[in-house]
């Protein structure tokens, strides 16, 4: 990814450019246009879409109006003692703060300045949220939050140039970026120049090389990623002389339909259902981290395991977007007692049985868990029983960029480079070095959190360049 001189002249020149249309870029873009800023995001793709379009589309954020009119008392200090507790103290502390303090002012903003209706999903509880601060769009999906961007961008008369693959910048001996080179599809190359640069690329996920350097234990492992997360603004950043951080650190999941690659909803284990491997025996407490889970369930025989849950549930759940495709696909099979259902999965019937006993057991607290897990406000699971088999991935990476608390990316020795800004993917997150510092929802709130700090932000600097 190389970093060019400066061209002797651009073809356009805009104050504020936004590489990569996500949630992040979008939102960095919207921010930027309220700030009074000209600004223009160019896409790789023919529509925005991203890992931002893959995702539920939940976002944390704590203290929100949503919330108290929910009657959830929460606050960013709960919020960073939460991130604190999951990542045993091992994240940046100064970046939790500005998350924690930004996040709410982010959603609130959104909502009533452009319209993208985020509501608290009290749904997802626990895994590390000690409040209920999920908050999503009504849809509950990542492609209709992309939409609701993307139409909030039109209103806001923001531009987007999509089919623009930002190939190279442009940056002087100090650091300082004037502007970037796209390639369109049919191989035409144009540079743009820039006032700032907001980099909303997202991670390498996608970039098995980059993988197997910073997080060699996921070398070769099944990723379920947008296939544009190839790490570019982190190379970009390096070649300025930026730090980097937690680049080994990622998002697992393991909850994902196998074969049919699907993502399916967590719900079902938070309310009482568990995971057993092609053995049927569980094999860790299934709430204590859902990034790690990914982890554990890549460990078992054949990468496979097998969520276990029950009609009760099922009906709870099945108005999601995850369930409907799963039933499409079939993916979902029920049985009238352990041995209906361990028959319909491929998983041995007696083993099934004695695990879904224990569970019982356990629930009632006639048993201690052996995972340790707390069975709080969970159902019993009650015939008839549902299945679904699932496989682990790794979602995305949660390490990159070093910034600072208006997402200007920071060189190692602490100092600014002059106008470079990064938020979302692109930029550290707050789960310190490992899988299992991933607290729920982050990414989102990574991306248009630090979107809406680094527009602004962007947006002044060059305001203030021209006065
Ligand atoms: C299956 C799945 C489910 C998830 N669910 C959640 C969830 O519910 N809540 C949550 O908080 N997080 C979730 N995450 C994580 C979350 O999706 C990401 O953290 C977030 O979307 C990152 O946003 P972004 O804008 O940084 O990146 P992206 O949404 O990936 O956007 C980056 C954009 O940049 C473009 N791009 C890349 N390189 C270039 C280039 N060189 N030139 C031009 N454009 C470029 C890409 O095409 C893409 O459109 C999930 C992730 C996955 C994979």
């Amino acid at each position: 990814m190389p970093i060019l001189a400066p061209p002797p002249r651009f073809s356009a020149t805009v104050p504020v450019l936004v590489a990569g249309g996500g949630a992040c870029g979008l939102t960095a873009a919207l921010s930027a246009h309220d700030a009074g800023a000209e600004v223009l995001v160019l896409e790789r793709d023919p529509t925005p879409q991203g890992t931002s379009s893959m995702s539920q589309g939940t976002m944390c954020a704590a203290g929100t109006r949503m919330q108290r009119d929910a009657g959830i008392d929460d606050n960013p200090d709960i919020f960073f003692s939460d991130v604190m507790e999951k990542t045993k103290g091992q994240t940046d502390a100064d970046l939790v703060r500005t998350v924690a303090r930004e996040a709410a002012p982010t959603v609130e903003w959104l909502t009533a300045t452009h319209n993208v209706p985020f509501k608290v999903d009290p749904s997802w509880r626990g895994l590390g949220h000690s409040r209920q601060r999920l908050h999503s769009v009504p849809e509950k999906t990542g492609q209709d939050l992309m939409g609701r961007l993307v139409q909030a961008l039109e209103r806001a008369g923001g531009d987007l140039l999509t089919n623009a693959h930002v190939t190279d910048l442009f940056a002087d001996i100090n650091g300082r970026v004037h502007g970037v080179r796209i390639r369109r599809p049919d191989g035409s190359t144009e540079d743009i120049g820039c006032g700032a640069l907001v980099l909303a690329t997202c991670g390498y996920a996608s970039n098995p090389e980059l993988v197997k350097k910073y997080i060699p234990d996921m070398a070769g492992a099944r990723t379920f990623t947008w296939e544009n997360s190839q790490g570019d603004a982190v190379q970009w950043g390096l070649g300025l002389g930026a730090a980097v951080a937690d680049m080994s650190a990622f998002q697992g999941y393991g909850a994902l339909a196998y074969p049919q690659l699907q993502l399916f909803n967590y719900n079902y284990i938070i309310d009482g259902g568990v995971m057993v491997n092609t053995l049927g025996q569980r094999f860790s407490n299934e709430v204590a981290d859902v990034s790690g889970q990914g982890v554990h369930v890549m460990r078992q025989p054949g990468s496979i395991a097998f969520m276990i849950y029950d009609q009760v549930l099922h009906d709870r759940y099945k108005h999601l977007h995850e369930t409907r495709q799963a039933m499409e696909l079939n993916a979902v099979k029920f049985g009238n007692s352990p041995d209906e259902l361990a028959k319909a999965l491929g998983v041995p019937g007696a083993a099934l049985s004695v695990t879904l006993n224990d569970l019982r057991a356990a629930k009632h607290g006639q048993k201690p868990d052996p995972f340790e897990r707390v069975y709080k406000d969970c159902i019993q699971l009650e015939p008839p029983y549902a299945g679904i088999k699932v496989t682990g991935a790794l979602y995305h990476t949660q390490g990159g960029l070093v910034v600072n608390h208006s997402a200007q990316v920071k060189r190692n020795d602490g100092s600014l480079l002059p106008n470079l800004f990064a938020g979302g993917g692109a930029a550290r997150g707050l789960s310190g070095p490992t899988a299992s510092g991933y607290i729920p929802a982050s990414g989102l709130c990574m991306a248009m959190t630090l979107g809406r700090l680094a527009g602004r932000a962007a947006a002044r600097l060059t305001q203030n360049l021209e006065s």
